[in-house]
């Protein structure tokens, strides 16, 4: 069995759910299509849950309306018969009365997440009517009835993997489509919830390794990962092999194009991950696997929104346990460090989730003096092997000749090299880093 993911983009007009539905009817072997909400859904949804929220009721209105005039104008285009319109209306219809139900009770937390959740509802409800009317074979499925994520937020991969077994086993060989929604979870407490912003490449390989499928294809609006990210550098390329590893850690150093958790479910299992252009199906795209050869840098990515803390104290010197008392404070507040760098009498750590950016600085106070730096960003160069390598460090250095570094790892990892940066110059640290670190320039 395979799965094939489509993003926003790729389901976000009619004609490209089409031509999701002739790329997910080619092949022979049993799928499981994951949706995400069509493009600029989930941002819409977020702004109507901001403005009630914020109690306002008339901004979130006419947010809602906005969002219910999109999908009239979309689903006309999407299906041609009476019936599959009047399906079409009913689907829109209901989840349209619920958005405005909500305009009349009080607001909280978790009917906000009920809001999120409305974009892939709609989705593969949508598809699914265009593949009935297409009178092809098809069973939904429904993620909350298999998607969990417990009590920290992390998805039950296991508890995952034995559900969808059981729905699964339902169905005899000869269903060879499955359609089901990207981002979409239940929670410990049983509510619907999500897996964050861009979650449905998570689904996707959360699904991949809880059936063990042959391949996690996610399809999307770019012909593969490329070396550098092109929203801002340009001249970027795809790229196209890349370790479980590398691409790992490009994910989580924010390369867009996967959420930055999604690599693990796949590589756990050692399932390859490919990733592909709907909209140029014939192109290589990007195989992500197990062994890769050793290539020299492969790719930068850039994680904008970085808190840089230093923690200077002369108590520090020599002390042990010292650095054990820093990370356990960061751990009370469930807060991820993602670079760090120690010299005698400091230390400067990395945290892109700052909410409980005040509780730690006051904790971390009782043991010297605490600066900090925010709008940082981490820039992350990745290639197999490349902190190995006699002259990457060197040529990573050389190419950021002219820009202030305010941190540098090397060595954490094989396949790493990370500086940090004032955000201000990350577009020209990436431009530079382009023209200096590949050997194809
Ligand atoms: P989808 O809606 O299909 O999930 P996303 O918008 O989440 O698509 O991801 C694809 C986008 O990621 C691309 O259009 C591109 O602008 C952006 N991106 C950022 N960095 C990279 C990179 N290194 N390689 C490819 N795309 C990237
Ligand atoms: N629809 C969700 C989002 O926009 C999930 C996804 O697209 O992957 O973040
Ligand atoms: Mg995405």
């Amino acid at each position: 069995m395979k799965i094939m993911k489509f993003g926003g983009t790729s389901v976000g007009r009619p004609e490209r759910m089409h031509q999701v539905m002739d790329l997910v009817t080619k092949g022979d072997e049993r799928t499981i299509v994951v949706l995400s909400a069509l493009s600029g859904t989930t941002n819409a949804l977020t702004a109507i849950g901001e403005a009630l929220a914020a109690a306002d009721r008339p901004l979130a209105k006419s947010r809602i309306d906005e969002l219910h005039k999109h999908y009239l104008d979309f689903y006309p285009q999407l299906v041609q018969t009476a019936e599959a319109r009047k399906k079409a209306e009913d689907i829109i219809k209901e989840h349209f009365e619920f958005l405005n139900i909500l305009l009349k009770i009080s607001f909280n937390e978790a009917l906000n997440l009920d809001i999120l959740a409305q974009g892939e509802l709609l989705s593969t409800k949508l598809f699914f009517t265009l593949l009935e009317e297409k009178q092809i074979p098809a069973v939904f499925l429904s993620a909350l009835d298999f998607m969990s994520i417990d009590v920290n937020g992390e998805p039950e991969l296991d508890k995952i993997s034995e559900r969808l077994k059981t729905i699964l086993a339902e169905y005899g060989e000869a269903e060879k489509l499955f359609v089901t929604q990207g981002y979409i979870c239940k929670n410990h407490r049983n509510e619907v919830d999500n897996l964050k912003r861009g979650g449905s490449d998570y689904t996707a390989s959360l699904v991949a390794a809880a059936i063990q499928a042959s391949v996690c294809e996610i399809w999307t609006d770019i012909d593969g990962m490329h070396n550098n990210d092109p929203r801002v550098v340009d001249r970027t390329r795809p790229i196209a092999e890349l370790s479980f590893d590398e691409a790992a850690e490009l994910a989580y150093f924010g390369a867009k194009i996967l959420h930055p958790a999604s690599i693990w479910p796949a590589q756990q299992f050692n399932i390859p991950v490919r990733l592909l252009n709907t909209m140029q199906p014939d192109a290589h795209g990007t195989l992500i696997k197990a062994e890769v050869s050793r290539e020299g840098v492969k790719a930068i990515a850039a994680k904008d929104g970085i808190t840089a803390i230093k923690i200077k104290s002369s108590r520090m010197l020599l002390a042990y346990g010292f650095l054990r008392k820093v990370f356990e404070i960061f751990e009370k507040y469930k807060t991820p460090i993602d670079m760090i760098t120690t010299s005698e009498v400091a230390v400067s750590v990395t945290v892109d989730e700052t909410r409980f950016l005040n509780e730690i600085l006051g904790e971390l106070k009782a043991f010297g003096m605490v600066e900090l730096d925010s709008d940082q960003a981490i820039i992350c160069i990745v290639g197999n092997g490349i902190a190995e390598d006699e002259g990457t460090l060197r040529s990573v250095l050389e190419a950021l000749r002219g820009i202030k570094v305010r941190m540098l790892s090397h060595g954490g990892s094989r396949h790493n090299v990370s500086v940090l940066v004032d955000s201000k110059l990350k577009k020209q640290a990436l431009a530079q880093l382009n023209e200096g670190v590949f050997s194809w320039n």
